[in-house]
């Protein structure tokens, strides 16, 4: 078996026929502000309790602003949609008696950047989130997917889901990374080479020398960004890494349920000669930084490598939309905004690895860099190992926890025609604000490209 029909095979309740979805039991609900108050609602109207409020761990993250807020006008930077939002959020975890990891818990934070910082976050957990890029839990061996609004309301009321089982697709990742090639830049050679729909359908299971050398953070950021290569869901297979990792975090199984916990995670692999419905490798050691050059994860490059020809108009579409040329490399861009931050690549290690870069370097001028935090609690350790004084020294913003340009719904937004390094997930068109041009990066290639000014080679500053 795969270590993905191990996790099915665990939490199905009743299996599916071709007529119905299998119905699958969900371990850890994690709801934030902007796909709830719908499934709040109708909750409400039915009269329905939320089954099981111990599963259920909430925050806010999409529509809080990065600069402090103690009050409701404080809230109101992002809008008052936005404000609402967060407050109604706060109302309904209390009427529901859900946890949440709000203002003043000092752990409010990015819904894929909480759940694993705290433990919550497990091996063979199924996990679900009203947010796409909930994959990333899967760096755990976790089975984590994305749900819509109407899903919440049916997890809310059921712990459970309707789902058809999944394909499964292996993806190996040979050798070693070179050094200043990250996960990021890994991630995105994945996307480039199997392409937007390359998993549809599937469940990735990444695989490989390169992957069991990385830390947790990477693996993270590997499974995160599964979504954008249409697969439903990311997974890494736990080990030793995994278990230090989790050892402790506040969440996590103590005492003997530890050591049982770690006994049963053990057995979360994929058995020697299980056949997956599908397969790539590739080889790491081959890898440079990457950028995006286009409008979705796919359409990437090496940093200077030159944008490759294409004849059909949505490649053209694109090209014109981002004002970049086929042939030249995108070290040719200026760049005007540079966002460090978000599920992607908001943890400790990323702000350590785009601070190395900033230290002792002043951004270039008219460039605005924003770095920020995933969480209240990243904040807090950046803070201990002094990040933020290196990153605002350099000139960059050090804002508060929360998902901010990444979505653009908390009032941090790119102006329209406005160049972009993001270290992201998506670059579509609108995503960081309307007419925002935006290009994916890892955080080194971000800071680089801060003190560059253009798109820049982060080895060129290491
Ligand atoms: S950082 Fe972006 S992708 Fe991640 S949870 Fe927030 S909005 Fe979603």
């Amino acid at each position: 078996m795969t270590l993905f029909q191990k996790v099915w095979d665990d939490h199905v309740v009743v299996a599916e026929t071709p007529q119905i979805p299998a119905i699958l039991y969900i371990d850890l609900h994690i709801v934030h502000e902007v796909t709830t108050p719908q499934a709040f609602s109708v909750l409400r109207e039915l009269g329905l309790p939320v089954r099981r409020p111990d599963l259920t761990l909430a925050t806010l993250d999409h529509s809080t602003p990065t600069t402090p807020v103690s009050s409701f006008e404080d809230l109101l930077v992002a809008g008052e949609s936005a404000a609402n939002q967060v407050r109604q959020m706060e109302q309904n975890c209390v009427e529901f008696g859900v946890e949440l990891l709000g203002y003043g818990s000092g752990q409010r934070g990015i819904v894929h950047v909480i759940g694993p910082e705290l433990g919550a976050t497990q091996p063979g957990k199924t996990i679900v989130c009203g947010d796409s890029h909930s994959s990333t839990h899967g760096a755990f061996g976790a089975l984590a997917f994305g749900i819509g609004t109407t899903e919440v309301g049916h997890v809310l009321a059921t712990q459970s889901l309707l789902q058809r089982k999944p394909k499964t697709f292996e993806v190996n990742i040979a050798g070693k990374l070179p050094a200043g090639v990250t996960a990021k830049d890994l991630v995105l050679a994945v996307i480039g080479k199997i392409g937007v729909n390359g998993g549809t359908g599937h469940v990735i299971e990444y695989r490989g020398e390169a992957i069991r050398a990385m830390n947790m953070e990477s693996r993270m950021t590997i499974c995160n960004m599964s979504i954008e290569a249409g697969a439903r869901a990311g997974m890494i297979a736990p080990d030793e890494t995994t278990f230090e990792y989790l050892k402790g975090r506040p969440r996590a199984p103590k005492g003997a349920a530890w050591d049982a916990a770690v006994k049963r995670w053990s057995q979360l692999r994929t058995d020697d000669g299980a056949i997956f419905d599908k397969s790539v490798t590739l080889d790491a050691g081959e890898l440079q930084p990457m950028v995006t050059f286009g409008t979705n994860p796919g359409m990437v490059v090496a940093i200077n490598d030159p944008i490759p020809q294409g004849n059909d108009v949505s490649f053209r579409k694109a090209l014109d939309y981002m004002q970049v040329e086929s042939g030249k490399p995108m070290t040719c861009n200026a760049v005007d905004i540079v966002f460090v931050g978000s599920c992607t690549n908001g943890r400790i290690s990323d702000i350590e690895e785009a601070a190395r870069i900033l230290e002792g370097r002043k951004i270039a001028a008219g460039v605005r860099m924003l770095v920020v935090p995933g969480s209240e609690l990243v904040k807090k350790e950046a803070e201990k190992r002094g990040l933020d004084k290196i990153i605002t020294a350099a000139g960059a913003e050090w804002r508060e926890a929360g998902c901010s340009m990444c979505i653009a719904m908390n009032g941090d937004i790119v102006k329209p025609g406005q160049l972009s390094v993001s270290t992201s997930n998506r670059n579509f068109e609108g995503r960081q604000g309307i007419g925002a041009r935006t290009v994916l990066a890892s955080p080194a290639t971000a800071a680089a490209s801060a003190i560059a000014g253009f798109v820049a080679d982060p080895r060129k500053y290491s």
